[in-house]
């Protein structure tokens, strides 16, 4: 028996002889919300739809809960949840109606039905909008139905393509608590193109560029990469460039625009100290020096332009 609740294993898909993602390995472990990263057209999609059976892989395989994808469809996708970017919604239904629907397709039995309904409702905060009909509700109310619809059977696994997209601030903080939430009990699967929508909802990160994975890590790992080599900081008198090189360790400095002055030091040198006697003994004022953060956007960049993929477990 495996412990994971998703395996992909070198997952490619090929598009007229391109491929769209190329050998795409990870697992997922129950509890575990796995953010899927990339930049429009990298492959997040297509890799939600191998990993749910809706396309099937030119090569590799996937599992769910040990269960192997191709040779058992039926058995895998019953434990799965999906959310598509384009939500399967009939918008002539009412929201019981669609749910009782969606519960049948997922071959919830006749005396469980009422009870799933009931359960998908509460938890995505839908169980005052029963009555109404799908095409009356707001677009966050709309996404709520998409995750209702995907969670009535209680599965092992929920995967939420782009869960977010289209929604007004209030309704992405609102849908982002659910997915924390959902995490709690269920493996989750979300693909966005937002960095801090990763950063706030998971706990596990995977970023894709050009159909590769290029990074595969905790966010921790990732947060942690924010935090550069570089100090700013700001002088009252502050010195010539020359003269802040001349401080060990300091292997670059420049003056911004903004008055502050940026200092790249050496891996490992920690010139902070010397910095601050240096200012002491010859007058700079010295008023403010910190670690100059990389922005996560950056350190998104960087890895999207990196050639060799990191993982980093
Ligand atoms: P993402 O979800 O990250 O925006 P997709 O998985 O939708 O990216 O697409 C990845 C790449 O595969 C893109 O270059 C896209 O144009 C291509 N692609 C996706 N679906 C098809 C298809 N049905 N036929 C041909 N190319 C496709």
């Amino acid at each position: 028996m495996t412990n994971f609740t998703v395996e992909a294993i070198e997952l490619t898909r090929l598009y007229g002889g391109r491929a769209a993602v190329s050998n795409v390995s990870f697992n997922l472990s129950k509890g575990e919300v796995l953010g899927f990263l990339g930049p429009n057209g990298a492959g997040k999609s297509t890799t939600m739809k191998m990993l749910t059976g809706n396309l099937a892989p030119s090569n590799g395989s996937v599992k769910i809960c040990g269960i192997d994808m191709i040779e058992n469809p039926k058995e895998a996708k019953a434990l799965i949840g999906y959310l598509p970017e384009m939500r399967p919604l009939y918008k002539e239904f009412t929201v019981d109606e669609y749910l009782t629907m969606a519960a049948r397709l997922h071959r919830v039995s006749a005396k469980h039905i009422k009870p799933a309904v009931e359960r998908a409702k509460a938890r995505c905060g839908l169980s005052h909008m029963s009555k109404r009909l799908i095409e009356n509700l707001s677009n966050g109310y709309q996404q709520r139905v998409g995750i209702a619809q995907a969670i009535i059977h209680s599965p092992m696994v929920i995967i939420l393509d782009e869960p977010t997209v289209g929604l007004d601030p209030i309704q992405i903080r609102d849908i982002r608590a659910l997915i924390r939430e959902l995490g709690q009990e269920h493996s989750v699967i979300i693909s966005t193109h937002i960095l801090p929508e990763v950063e706030m909802v998971c706990d596990h990160v995977q970023i894709i560029d050009k159909g590769v994975l290029v990074f595969n890590g905790s966010i921790d790992v990732l947060k942690n990469q924010r935090v550069g080599n570089k100090l700013l900081i700001g002088l009252k008198n502050p010195p010539s460039v020359a003269d802040m090189l001349g401080i060990a360790g300091v292997i670059e400095a420049e003056m911004l625009p903004s008055g502050l002055m940026r200092v790249r030091f050496a891996e490992g040198a920690t010139p902070a100290e010397a910095i601050v006697q240096a200012s002491v003994q010859n007058g700079w004022g010295l008023h403010q020096i910190a670690p100059d953060q990389t922005s996560l956007e950056d350190v998104f960049v960087q890895l999207t332009y990196q050639e060799q993929p990191i993982v980093a477990e």
